[in-house]
């Protein structure tokens, strides 16, 4: 959609980020998107070509080697790619969390370590809290770290670690005092480095990857750590910062997956406003049909709220305001925007969009995760009744 008003101005540098970034998706992404989709095979040429964009690093400081861009520019580059295929924003979000992280609350060594090589994507980064029996109970999980002289000793299960198998360096959520009261006091963030694509790595079992309904290409693992040893110098800040930090990352990367799901409603949207005029029955194109006109304009009119509610929660966040009101209700709002969006594109497809033929049908095995990662839809609501209560609470 053009000639729409702006909630900001973006900058020369933001609009050639994501003209490169749309240009590069148009050439690269879209072409084999589905039939790598389909394969569930990971994007190794398009990854590198994402690496020499630099999009690795595209938050990273200038003197560590990235572009040190902020993380309203990160969103539209993660709606360009989303356009393409949702799952190169995936491999992207855990990396930029970790960045964000490291940047924020890292050591000057911390960051001299691993900053630059994540820059060029050469290290990439997973990011796990998630354990079988702890989602959205975060401060339940079970995952132990026990200091030992200059060391801690990791015991623990982890699920859902999206990039966990291919990354170098995972963000661990583990308690370093289980017996705290409340419990998140106990909680801290630990970088631990293992061996890019190995199963096994020193204490560290990674089984087969997770089977998913969509979100392919990426992989999504458990983490099982048998007395895996991590130098403590990669505890980040100090013991119990944990849960108050991953929480601080996870409004970004709620930003992230808002981008997600305007990028994937906007294919949707796209896939469908074309079909919908190429179509014929009843004698004419079904978008002269006003049942599927009722349709474009709610996918339409959904798809440009949303959008204005991502680049709000973005702007807030990159301005380094608390933004958990923002960012929950554009997570909740636009991931809930785009599974409606992308049913109502597979709808005006008829029979086709159920075809593996045609790509809706890929937009929607995606969408769904969206409204589960990063926190639900559910959890969402309760963040932004909080928030609002407090915001309005009576004197
Ligand atoms: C493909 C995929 C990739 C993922 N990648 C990662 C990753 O990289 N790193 C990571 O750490 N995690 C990751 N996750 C995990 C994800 O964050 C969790 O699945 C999510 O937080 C929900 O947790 P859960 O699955 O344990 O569901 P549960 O917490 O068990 O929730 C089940 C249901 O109960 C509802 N519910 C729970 N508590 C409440 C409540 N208080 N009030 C009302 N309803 C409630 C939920 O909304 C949901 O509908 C990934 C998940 C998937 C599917």
């Amino acid at each position: 959609m053009s000639g729409r008003v702006e909630l900001v101005e973006l900058s020369d540098e933001q609009r050639e980020v994501v003209a490169t970034v749309r240009d590069f998706v148009e050439r690269e992404v879209i072409p084999v998107a589905d039939e790598l989709e389909h394969a569930d095979e990971f994007p190794e040429k398009i990854v590198e070509g994402m690496k020499e964009l630099g999009l690795f690093g595209l938050t990273v400081p200038e003197e560590y080697g990235g572009a040190g861009l902020d993380l309203l520019t990160y969103a539209l580059a993660g709606v360009e790619l989303s356009r393409g295929w949702m799952s190169l924003s995936g491999i992207l979000n855990t990396h930029f969390m970790a960045v964000y992280l490291l940047k924020k609350y890292g050591t000057d060594e911390q960051k001299q370590k691993w900053l630059p090589q994540m820059a060029t994507g050469e290290l990439r980064a997973a990011l796990s809290m998630s354990e079988p029996g702890a989602g959205s109970d975060v401060q339940s999980i079970q995952c132990r770290a026990v200091r030992d002289s200059d060391e801690y000793v990791v015991t623990g299960t982890k699920m859902w670690v999206t990039n966990g198998l291919r990354a170098g360096l995972v963000v661990l959520l583990c308690k370093t005092d289980p017996e705290a009261d409340p419990p998140y006091r106990g909680m801290s963030l630990l970088f631990v480095e293992k061996e890019p694509g190995a199963n096994k790595f020193e204490g560290i079992t990674i089984p087969p990857n997770i089977e998913k309904m969509g979100y392919h290409g990426v992989e999504t693992t458990e983490l099982v750590f048998e007395g895996h040893h991590v130098p403590a110098g990669n505890l980040l800040g100090s013991e119990g910062d944990g849960f108050r930090q991953v929480m601080d990352g996870i409004e970004v990367g709620r930003v992230n997956v808002s981008a997600r799901a305007v990028g994937l409603a906007t294919r949707a949207f796209e896939e469908a406003i074309r079909y919908a005029q190429e179509r014929q029955a009843f004698g004419k194109p079904i978008a002269q049909h006003q049942m599927i006109q009722e349709k474009l304009a709610d996918m339409g009119t959904k798809l440009e709220a949303a959008r204005l509610m991502l680049l709000n929660a973005a702007m807030k966040k990159s301005a380094g305001e608390r933004s958990d009101l923002e960012a929950g209700m554009a997570k909740y709002f636009t991931t809930e925007a785009c599974h409606q969006i992308v049913t109502d594109a597979l709808r005006v497809h008829g029979g086709y969009g159920y075809s593996a033929e045609y790509t809706v049908e890929r937009l929607y095995r995606d969408a769904p995760f969206l409204l589960i990662g990063e926190g639900t839809s559910e959890i969402q609501k309760i963040v932004i009744a909080r928030q609002l209560l407090e915001r309005y609470k009576l004197q």
